[in-house]
């Protein structure tokens, strides 16, 4: 009788545990989504890189499913590249790497081929820029403007602009199958953490919206100007752009980082090529990557003590040779008129504006 007694009692207490545990679950689930969904709704006015970490306060990361939510490379089936590539069109320049990513040069590619194959997929391309400081009234509206006439005409462009002041965000009239997403940021002191926290805010954006959104992403500088059609040829996984004063340099004078305290650096004699800070761009995930991987390095860095002689730049050199890019763009791609002519260069698609950094930058 005895025995009966405590094991019913035993079950009581067993379902009882149960029973408290699967509230607590129940509980600890609601909060979450509840948390997620405000999330999703306050995104215009939120500072966004402070999200994460009170997610993580709710639930650890390995509990949550939505945090495990991985970005999903929904990228459409790649083009074989010889349907649209003809790296023999451009004998006077180099038009593929070692590792066999093409080098898109003006005259490398068939747009019709490309304009056909991506508008049956009905592609979605990101842009993230930011603009914060003296670089919202000086260089935003025309990037934008001109980004609106050149960037993949024809195709759903999603504009993602980051500035410290919304009330300043320029009027600019959309063409067809182009909208803005605008978010407010903290703005840095420095100007070399502004640029540097792109990395973290772009990386935090992807998770937040853009994975949901777009098949590509490009992440570009404002301090430059749309100058002719930028389109279809540049997707791909993984695209890396020239730097247009070493594209021709040898790699012992890349202005990589040298010092072995950085994260970012690379030795003498090692490095494929000194790519460009000002456009990277790739698929949600990949560009993710990226942008995790940078600034993980930054951060490491920052507790260092020390700071990569050309910032997040160096940084993404770094991350670049050890993830190869799957295309690389040629410097028509993101041209410097002070350079002068060059015969290389047959059709620039966009351009540097000039650099005032007396006017736009507040600290040295
Ligand atoms: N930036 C900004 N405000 C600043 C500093 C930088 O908005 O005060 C952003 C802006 O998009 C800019 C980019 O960070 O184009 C990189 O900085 P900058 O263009 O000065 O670097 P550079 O091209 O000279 O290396
Ligand atoms: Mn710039």
């Amino acid at each position: 009788m005895k025995k009966i007694k405590m094991l019913s009692r035993g079950k009581t207490i067993l379902t009882c545990i149960t029973l408290f545990a699967t509230v607590s679950l129940a509980v600890l689930m609601y909060f979450n989504r509840d948390w997620t969904l405000l999330w999703m709704y306050h995104d215009k006015s939120q500072e966004i890189t402070i999200l994460e970490t009170q997610k993580e306060f709710w639930l650890p990361k390995w509990f949550s499913s939505r945090s495990q939510d991985a970005i999903v490379d929904k990228k459409p089936n790649t083009l074989q590249l010889d349907g649209w590539f003809h790296a023999s069109a451009r004998l006077d320049v180099s038009t593929s790497t070692y590792w066999s990513a093409p080098i898109v040069w003006d005259g490398t590619f068939k747009k019709s081929v490309l304009e056909d194959y991506y508008s049956k997929q009905k592609v979605t391309v990101g842009l993230t820029v930011f603009a914060i400081g003296k670089y919202l009234d000086k260089y935003l509206k025309t990037f934008l403007s001109s980004a609106n006439n050149f960037f993949m005409v024809g195709h759903k462009v999603i504009f993602y602009v980051l500035v410290d002041d919304l009330s300043k965000m320029p009027w600019i009239e959309l063409g067809p199958l182009r909208t803005f997403k605008v978010f407010q940021v903290n703005k840095e002191s420095r100007w070399q953490d502004i640029s540097m926290m792109r990395m973290k805010t772009i990386g935090d954006l992807i998770q937040s919206h853009i994975k949901y959104e777009v098949d590509f992403l490009f992440c570009m500088d404002v301090d430059q100007v749309f100058q002719g059609d930028y389109g279809l040829e540049t997707l791909d996984e993984s695209v890396a752009q020239l730097q247009a004063w070493f594209y021709k340099a040898d790699k012992e004078d890349f202005t990589y980082e040298r010092r072995p305290e950085s994260t970012a650096y690379i030795p003498l004699m090692q490095g494929d090529y000194y790519y460009h800070g000002a456009v990277f761009g790739g698929t949600p995930l990949r560009v993710f990557n990226l942008t995790r991987e940078c600034y993980e390095g930054i951060r490491r860095d920052k507790e260092r003590n020390i700071e990569a002689v050309w910032h997040d730049e160096s940084h993404l050199n770094k991350y670049y040779l050890r993830n190869k890019p799957t295309k690389l763009l040629s410097p028509e791609y993101c041209w410097d008129y002070k350079i002068g002519k060059s015969a290389d260069i047959k059709n620039v698609k966009l351009s540097w504006m000039p650099k005032e950094y007396d006017v736009v930058r507040n600290n040295s």
